[in-house]
């Protein structure tokens, strides 16, 4: 009895340190971990493809108005299976490599995203407008804008 415990004692020094020594150094996930989801406001178009496969109700879209989508994510529900970034024809979903999502703060796990859309004149129903340029006429500047816009 004595000995076989020794002798395990003697196996578990002899394999050094198993474990990794986070939290006290940084850790890195390996490729592919499904970490924090991200979203590029820049690249959505309001599609509501991800909304439409998000089985947790991650994500809520409506429509405020003929000209405004709008997206929000309510990250605590989040199961991070990924399918949100599959179907994302623009890749604006993305599954980051942070795993470190506590936080005591619940705003820090929501997101508001206005997607500017244009309404097509026959059917009324919303699409992108095609051009960043456009998109800028859409939301607009300021007529008395700051640094001489108009
Ligand atoms: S990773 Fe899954 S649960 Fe999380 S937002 Fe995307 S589709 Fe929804
Ligand atoms: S994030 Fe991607 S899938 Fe979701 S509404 Fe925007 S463009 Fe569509």
């Amino acid at each position: 009895m004595l000995t076989s415990k020794l002798r395990e004692a003697l196996i578990c020094l002899k394999a050094g340190r198993v474990t990794l020594p986070y939290p006290f150094a940084p850790h890195d996930p390996e490729p592919g971990f499904r970490g924090k989801v991200t979203i590029d406001a820049d690249l959505c178009f309001g599609c509501g493809g991800c909304a439409n496969v998000c089985e947790a109700g991650v994500i809520l879209l409506t429509d405020s108005g003929q000209h405004t989508r709008v997206l929000e994510f309510f990250w605590r529900r989040c199961t991070y299976c990924g399918r949100c970034q599959e179907v994302c024809p623009e890749g604006a979903v993305k599954l980051s490599q942070e795993f470190q999502t506590a936080t005591n703060d619940a705003a820090d796990l929501y997101l508001r995203l206005e997607v500017f859309m244009g309404p097509c004149q026959r059917c009324g129903r919303c699409f992108p407008p095609p051009t960043p340029l456009e998109r800028m006429k859409r939301t607009g500047f300021r007529a008395d804008g700051e640094g001489g816009r108009a």
